[in-house]
């Protein structure tokens, strides 16, 4: 088994940090809720809930030891049961007295084996993991029983931003032939270096995987960005072949591709090969709905969505909310009327597990829309009556717009990285008049707040 994923929202690790350490004279204690899935052979824990002690919860604590309450403990567990949307717990406790090099001691093993004993035979299919914390660090695993044997397997915390995350003891740093490329003398990456920081480039060359769903003429150059500006994984998502009328926009592109009808990815992965034959680019030419695609996905660091459609998009994001994973969304317009641009603009839209916002509330996916491609004949027939536009229709693009949103998807992105910048959800690009970039927070305040996608 892969180290087991526990899946932090938005700010939530660096809350608990703060509060479970602001007393360092003793050990503090929190209960996680999570959703447990299993996909493939890997398994993932996505945390929806916090709970806290209160001083009387504790029956007793000390600088190197704690004990809770049974009433608390069983309260916790009926209030588990009534949520219906848990099967998991977590229990986080902190060591304040190691100031490095995090472990769990014999009494933690102790307890948390008759714990899980307990749990296993009271609770049908809950799961238990456990994580202690130090000043610096953090050590985590995950409970499994199996004919009577408790077995622990190391999990791994992730967090939506690299920043928020703490080492985990257990992980020896690697020596990774990747980050030569971070040389400042000879390194493909050193002018990249002298522009983020080595520490910066460190993190997103040595672990970091970005699935780019699309890959025509916005998630083609959003791959090319990704691989100039330092990212070592990708993972390529789109069923489509090149034609013809690509060939104005998509990075990496030739005739001859065109006319031998070559998959996008094949052509992107090909191109960004050449730029960096170091990099890990794996082409998946299947749709954004295909099932044999979540392995991979619930992997992933970030998701990057650059498709043209409503229905992938929603996917994507259903993906995005259901693993925890943080999303970044782009999309372009370009209106034309009486032979004329009426409108020519695009936007990037920032949706991290924890933000209570996705595409769904914002109003950037329409269930009619979605509807529409996805039922066979619907879309026909809703286009008839002038609900969506014709799904063959080809949309006007162009180059240039592409490839400044593209940009600018990447350097969110980056931002997430350095925290440079205090940037909104949502950044418009408009080449109306003046080009210009502004927020729309109107679309911020205004999304629906009970959304049941992502609230
Ligand atoms: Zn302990
Ligand atoms: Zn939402």
């Amino acid at each position: 088994m892969d180290a087991v994923r526990i899946r932090f929202p938005q700010g939530e690790l660096a809350a608990l940090r703060e509060q479970l350490l602001g007393d360092r004279s003793r050990e503090s204690f929190a209960l996680l809720f999570g959703q447990h899935h299993c996909i493939g052979d890997q398994r993932l824990i996505k945390v929806v809930g916090v709970c806290q002690p209160r001083a009387e919860d504790y029956e007793s604590r000390g600088l190197a030891h704690l004990r809770l309450k049974r009433d608390y403990v069983y309260a916790r567990l009926v209030e588990m049961q009534q949520r219906g949307d848990v099967n998991t717990l977590i229990d986080v406790h902190t060591h304040p007295f190691s100031p490095s090099g995090v472990t769990f001691s014999g009494v933690d093993d102790h307890d948390e084996i008759a714990f899980h004993q307990w749990l296993s035979k009271t609770l049908d299919d809950i799961h238990y993991a456990s994580i202690v914390l130090s000043q610096s660090d953090y050590s985590a695993r995950f409970w499994t029983q199996d004919d009577g044997d408790t077995t622990a397997h190391p999990a791994r915390i992730k967090t939506q931003t690299v920043l928020e995350n703490w080492p985990c003891t257990d992980e020896s740093p690697l020596a990774d032939e990747r980050l030569s490329a971070l040389d400042l003398q000879s390194g493909f990456l050193a002018r990249g270096v002298l522009a983020l920081g080595r520490d910066t480039l460190h993190q997103i060359v040595h672990d970091q995987c970005i699935a780019v769903v699309g890959v025509g003429g916005l998630g083609s150059v959003i791959a090319e960005n990704l691989v100039h500006s330092g990212f070592h994984h990708l993972l390529l998502i789109d069923h489509d072949q090149v034609e013809i009328t690509n060939l104005n926009r998509i990075v990496g592109a030739y005739a001859r591709d065109a006319e031998t009808n070559r998959l996008k990815t094949e052509v992107v992965k090909e191109h960004l090969e050449r730029i960096n034959p170091a990099a890990r680019i794996e082409a998946l030419p299947m749709e954004i709905e295909d099932d044999r695609l979540l392995p991979a996905l619930a992997r992933v660091d970030w998701i990057l969505v650059a498709t043209d459609n409503h229905g992938s998009r929603f996917e994507a994001q259903q993906i995005a909310l259901r693993f925890g994973i943080p999303l970044i969304s782009v999309g372009v317009n370009i209106k034309v009327s009486g032979g004329r641009i009426t409108d020519m603009s695009g936007e990037v839209i920032l949706a991290r597990a924890g933000d209570r916002l996705c595409l769904n509330c914002l109003g950037r996916v329409s269930p009619t829309k979605v509807a529409a491609e996805s039922v066979d004949g619907l879309g026909a027939e809703l286009a008839h009556r002038g609900y969506v536009s014709g799904r063959d229709v080809k949309e006007p693009a162009v180059k240039t717009l592409n490839a400044i949103l593209g940009a600018m998807t990447v350097d969110v992105l980056v931002n997430q990285y350095t925290q440079r910048q205090e940037l909104p959800p949502i950044l418009v690009f408009e080449n109306n008049g003046l080009p210009c970039i502004y927020p729309d927070t109107e679309s911020v305040a205004h999304r629906r707040k009970d959304c049941f996608h992502c609230g």
